[in-house]
This record gives structure tokens, sequence and C-alpha cells, in this order.
């Protein structure tokens, strides 16, 4: 996916109809909240910090909202596929295909903080590959690679 300039009211309510789907379909429940916060998570591409989404949800609610409710919340949406996890910024972005598991990878400018979420069995296998020629076994793999992305690269 390349983030050109486009509509990107359609990538969240595609991604909300996603979620809301899958939830259906594995039985498990997409409460208000949860909604709420894979919503904010998705309001650009960049990925956001979960004390951002707190602050988001305080203003809106007049009241501090409870950190952990929010956790929990990105926890199910992490645990669903719903979202990553971005550990070089300590933050969450959307993901267009919850629909089928797949390991993260992303290209992340290091200018405007936008991520691009590469899914490539390739780079799965070498990792997968390379990993058991030394007997290790793989539990968690996120590939982040920092970078410019083109539009930045073109303004600088
Ligand atoms: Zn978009
Ligand atoms: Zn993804
Ligand atoms: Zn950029």
């Amino acid at each position: 996916m390349s983030h050109q300039p486009h509509d990107h009211q359609r990538c969240i309510s595609t991604a909300l109809q996603a979620a809301e789907q899958l939830c259906g379909s594995k039985g498990v429940r997409f409460t208000e909240l949860r909604r709420r916060v894979l919503e904010l998570v998705w309001q650009s591409h960049r990925p956001l910090g979960a004390y951002d989404i707190l602050d988001t949800l305080s203003r809106e609610d007049g009241r501090r909202a409870a950190p952990p409710t929010v956790y929990r919340a990105l926890d199910f949406l992490l645990e669903q596929g719903l979202v990553h996890r971005i550990a070089s910024l300590n933050a969450f972005v959307g993901c267009s295909s919850p629909e089928h598991r797949h390991q993260g990878q992303f290209l992340i400018c290091r200018n405007c903080h936008e991520a691009t979420e590469l899914d490539q069995q390739r780079i799965h296998r070498a990792i997968a590959d390379s990993a058991a020629e030394h007997g290790f076994t793989v539990e968690a793999e996120t590939v982040e690679v920092a970078g410019l992305c083109a539009r930045c690269r073109e303004a600088a």
C-alpha cells in the first residue's frame, strides 16, 4: 500500500467493517471501547502511542480514561491481528489485512513517521530459514525498516 493522497475516510470505514466481520466470525466481542480505540489508531497511517489514545479518549469523555482499560483494548486488537505494534516507536498502527495471520513488516519514515506495511512471504521465509539454521524457534517477528518515504524524499 502506498500513501499517496487518498480518501482516508475509506481506509477507516473499511478497517472498522473488517474488524466487525472478523470479531463476528470468531465470536469475540467488538465492544464500543475496542471499536473507538481501533478508530483512533486508524486516524492516520502514523503509528499512535497508547498515551495519545488515552489523551484523546480523556478529552472526549471529559474525564481521565483508565490506562488499564485502554491497554486491554490494545491487547485485544493485537491478539486479533487488527493492529501491529511498532516497537521502535512504542506505538500501534492499524492492519489492513487482519483476515490472514501474518508477521508485521514495516517501512517507517523517520521524517513523517508514516508506517507502510509490507506483507512479503519472501522476507518471512528468509527469517524462518535463517532462524532454523541456528536451531532457533521464532515466536514473534516484526521487521521495522527506518528511512525516508518517497514523499519526504521529494520534499527534501
Ligand atoms: Zn488511508
Ligand atoms: Zn498487517
Ligand atoms: Zn515521510
